[in-house]
């Protein structure tokens, strides 16, 4: 039976409806009927690490006591809609995060090391609500804590060992062999790991689709369901543009470039685990759940652009060529202090950089602390810009018809380009942040101009309207 593992994720919003609950207990239902041992794999309630995050700064003045009191109602609310006794199951997830929050109030201080704490209960609450509730309607289920599989590497600097850490995801005969032997359903957490000291480590924001992924690579699992509130991955953020249309088919670096220009419907880190074993990976709608999604695997098969994204709001630095000498520079003084600020364009020649603090994994530095960091005095800097990206194959042929299409354009969009960058298979727009949206979807509509060799799917519209 090693041979018939399938890992299934269930995002924030996905878990954070009784109803759903209805759909999850079919989904495995129908994945076990077909033969395969699910492992089911949460994250954390929508929104709760962000109000544990919030939690964090409370506490080093002491005031997290009413935000900690409306977390706990929240879950024994939902826990009751489940029809499950809360308090019984989720006390001593809450005693334990008021002892960590006392002692970053004594401390005054939060280390990355209580900022994992913190943060890594929404997944510890939220599998606990989970394995219960699959017990209560009868599919026998053991809670696992995933810190006893997943062991994080080592990192350069104690924000990346505890908040954004990364893990050994080689397969495990043993661990195989285990849970091949387990009579009942698995639920886990998302987002959480170990390090080698036994200590709570996270995977970095959005890092649930990551767990998965590792999971199913060290089970040589036969599949990954990503469910979310989307039914897969679509030619733009459908809640930008609803004349998005599904991409039916994409290969792992083709996602991988998506998804590093800003797309978060699947995390980026979650790529590599998963082509490292060929594990093909189907991104599917909780709320539509006999619709089929995206599914990612192994052929990269795109002969023309398919996807536009957005990342904003956007910083875009020009440093000298003092700044950018590889010793000296500003650099490796920023990653030694942990930023995980995107390096997206770096030109050493023409001393140009795009650097951003979109994700909200990293503490966020003033543009004075960056200035200091690196000494920049002689820095060129713009704020409110976003970047929007366009991703194709590897080929470039297609970058010139964008770069000749914003030529014709720019003067009906109001201009605000202030930069166009050419990277393998990635072309980035760097445009004023109040444009970009208007820019978004021109080159959206010339994307699916040109796209039409490319199986996309339907809109996110007419998605809509079958449903209504
Ligand atoms: P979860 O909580 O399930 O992990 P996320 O919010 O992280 O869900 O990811 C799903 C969201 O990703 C969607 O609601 C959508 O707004 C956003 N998204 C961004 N880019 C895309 C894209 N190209 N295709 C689909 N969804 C996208
Ligand atoms: N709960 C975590 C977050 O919000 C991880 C995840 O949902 O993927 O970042
Ligand atoms: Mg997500």
């Amino acid at each position: 039976m090693t041979d018939r593992f399938i890992v299934l994720k269930f995002g924030g919003s996905s878990v954070s409806e009784a109803r759903h609950w209805r759909t999850i207990e079919r989904v495995v239902r129908d994945r076990m009927d077909s033969g395969f041992r699910p492992v089911l794999v949460l994250s954390a309630l929508k929104n709760v690490t962000n109000l544990l995050e919030g939690l964090l700064h409370q506490a080093r003045v002491g005031a997290h006591h009413h935000a900690v009191g409306h977390l706990r109602d929240m879950h024994y609310a939902f826990a009751s809609e489940l029809g499950l006794e809360g308090e019984r199951l989720l006390t001593m997830w809450f005693s334990e995060l008021e002892s960590v929050l006392s002692e970053i109030e004594a401390r005054r201080n939060i280390t990355p090391k209580l900022h994992a704490r913190v943060l890594a209960t929404g997944e510890l609450l939220s599998s606990t609500l989970g394995a219960a509730y699959m017990n209560k309607v009868g599919l026998s289920c053991r809670w696992m804590d995933i810190r006893r599989i997943l062991k994080s590497e080592p990192a350069s600097d104690p924000w990346h060992a505890y908040v954004s850490a990364t893990c050994n995801f080689e397969v495990d005969g043993t661990l195989q062999q285990r849970l091949a032997e387990e009579k009942s359903l698995l639920v886990t957490q998302g987002f959480i790991a170990s390090n080698e000291d036994g200590e709570t480590v996270l995977l970095g924001r959005e890092g649930s689709d990551t767990t998965a992924a590792y999971l199913a690579a060290m089970l040589n699992a036969r599949k990954v369901e990503i469910w979310t509130d989307v039914p897969g991955i679509f030619s733009a953020n459908p809640r930008d543009l609803p004349e998005a249309r599904q991409l039916m088919r994409l290969g792992y670096e083709e996602a991988q470039r998506l998804t590093q220009s800003g797309a978060k419907v699947l995390h980026e880190r979650a790529l590599k685990p998963l082509a490292s074993r060929n594990i093909p990976a189907e991104i599917r709608c909780t709320w539509l759940p006999d619709m089929p999604g995206t599914i990612v695997g192994s052929d990269d098969f795109m002969t023309a652009p398919f996807a536009v994204s957005q990342i904003a709001p956007v910083t875009w630095f020009r440093f000298s060529e003092r700044e950018l000498a590889p010793r000296r520079g500003i650099l490796p003084a920023l990653m030694g202090k942990g930023y995980d600020l995107v390096v997206d364009a770096l030109r050493p020649a023409g001393g140009e950089m795009v650097l951003y603090w979109a994700n909200s994994d990293a503490p966020e530095p003033g543009l004075s602390e960056l200035l200091a960091a690196g000494q920049a005095d002689d820095t060129g800097i713009e704020q409110h810009l976003a970047c929007l990206g366009v991703v194709g194959p590897r080929d470039n042929h297609w970058h010139e018809i964008l770069d000749a299409f914003v030529e014709r354009s720019e003067r009906a969009l109001g201009g605000g380009v202030r930069q166009i960058m050419h990277l393998p298979g990635r072309w980035v727009l760097l445009v004023e942040q109040r444009l970009a949206h208007d820019w978004l979807r021109q080159l959206h509509t010339e994307v699916m101009r040109t796209s039409s060799a490319v199986s996309h799917g339907r809109t996110w519209q007419e998605i809509h309207e079958v449903r209504s």
